[in-house]
């Protein structure tokens, strides 16, 4: 048979049209043109998602940018930024200014230069005014990671109402609370009162000095918020 086949190749190579193996051929072809087709339909469909996904990616990059402007507007005004500064602490500005992007507390602190234990300190502050939030997520380890990120509706909230607050007024305790904490040795040079969560979270220790706060009530909480208002009044009016 192979002896044949060697002798007359062309004698097996011209029947092929019409045998079975041909057809088989045929059909193996018809496949690989289907699968070609399938093939450039995917490539096409890939494209166009990737050019849907770049153009999504693009908008958001846009509306990012957008935002941080609204918010570093937001955070110009004085009357606000010097609200921000005296309810939260001196450096929660910089604190909402990163997160315009979700970000870990480590992350902040490392960036910022700052302890952790302020920089938590300040993100829970901002959560009980409603202007940070966070998101739970757990790493490739399986660990659990808080990434914060800032509700953009709720600082124009309270930037409205700090800055129609009266001049003599603009200091406001979240209303949710009625227990609030502080430093006696620190509360002098840091002006910072906690409320309750807040200072839950810090285990009741002052992140300064490591001191145990001392808890007040709403009204001596206002009481310290009147007091310090009207020294930095005095202090306005000493300065002109
Ligand atoms: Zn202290």
């Amino acid at each position: 048979m192979s002896k044949f086949n060697k002798a007359n190749p062309r004698a097996s190579r011209g029947k092929t049209p019409n045998s079975k193996p041909a057809g088989a051929k045929r059909h193996v072809m018809s496949l690989k043109e289907r699968q070609d087709r399938l093939e450039a339909r995917r490539a096409l469909r890939l494209k166009e998602q990737k050019k849907v996904l770049r153009e999504q990616a693009k908008q958001a990059t846009i509306a990012a940018e957008t935002e941080k402007l609204r918010v570093e507007g937001l955070l110009d005004n004085v009357k606000f930024s010097d609200f921000i500064s005296k309810n939260v602490g001196k450096k929660a500005i910089n604190v909402i200014k990163l997160l315009n992007s979700p970000q870990t507390d480590d992350k902040i602190a490392a960036e910022l230069g700052v302890k952790i234990n302020e920089v938590r300190r300040i993100l829970n502050v901002l959560d009980s005014y409603g202007v940070a939030r966070y998101d739970t997520n757990k790493d490739s380890k399986g660990w659990l990671t808080f990434k914060w990120y800032l509700d953009g509706e709720k600082l124009t909230e309270l930037h409205e109402s700090a800055i129609t607050a009266k001049a003599d007024n603009g200091y406001k305790l979240p209303e949710n609370c009625n227990d609030f904490f502080y430093c006696g040795r620190c509360y002098e040079e840091a002006k910072v009162i906690l409320p309750f969560d807040a200072a839950y979270e810090a285990t009741f220790k002052c992140d300064g000095c490591g001191k145990a706060l001392k808890q007040l009530s709403k009204e001596e909480a206002r009481a310290l918020f009147d007091e310090e208002a009207a020294q930095s009044a005095g202090a306005v009016s000493a300065s002109v």
